[in-house]
Formats: C-alpha cells, structure tokens, sequence
C-alpha cells in the first residue's frame, strides 16, 4: 500500500475527512473561510470519492439539505437562493465527474437556460 492510497482509505474512513470541513451552521470552509465547499474542498472530495461519484453525490445532497435547513434558521431571507445553493453543492460535481456528465443531460440545459 502506497502512502497516497492509505491517505485516500484513510479519508474514505473519516466521511469527507477533508482538510477543509464545513463550519456548520454557516457553512464555511474551517480552513480559508470560503463558502464550503472551497475549491480545496471540492478537490479533496473529488478524489475521496473518485471510484464512487454516486456517493458523492448523496453526500452532497446531505450537506445541502442540512446547509439550508441552518441557513435558513440563521437567516430566512436568504431561502431565496436555494438554485444557487443547489449549484453550490451539486452543480460542480456534475460538471466535473464524468460519469454524470454522461447521463445528466438536464443539467446542460439548465445552464444554458439561466445564463
Ligand atoms: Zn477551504
């Protein structure tokens, strides 16, 4: 076993056991205080789960769910921008992950229609 792969297995072990975790409930990066996930996070995690985008993807889906549901304590004005928040959590790994590029054709077209 290489140092990397007990590295990844390591973080597999720790659930998103990225170096830069979410400060709940304002869900920025504990690290670089960026809106989680930063883009260290995004690169940690894209490689966690590199053999399993689907679960990343349920993983995420969480995270959303509990970052507006604690957004929205914090501040109920802001639930205006759940697509935002959507493409926070879930718009990047579908861009970035080739097999959801693949079968996520909405997504494109969703693009294409809010820009
Ligand atoms: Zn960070």
């Amino acid at each position: 076993m290489t140092g990397q792969q007990r590295r990844l297995a390591a973080n597999k072990s720790a659930s998103a056991g990225v170096d830069h975790p979410p400060m709940r409930p304002l869900w920025l990066c504990r690290r670089c205080g960026q809106p989680w996930p930063c883009g260290a996070a995004k690169l940690a995690l894209l490689a966690e789960y590199r053999e399993v985008p689907v679960s990343l993807f349920l993983y995420l889906a969480g995270c959303l769910h509990d970052a507006i549901d604690d957004l929205h304590r914090l501040n109920p004005s802001v639930t205006g921008s759940a697509a935002d928040m959507f493409d926070r959590f879930l718009g990047w790994p579908a861009r970035h992950t080739n097999a959801y590029r693949v079968s996520t054709t909405t997504s494109a077209s969703t693009e294409e229609a809010t820009s």
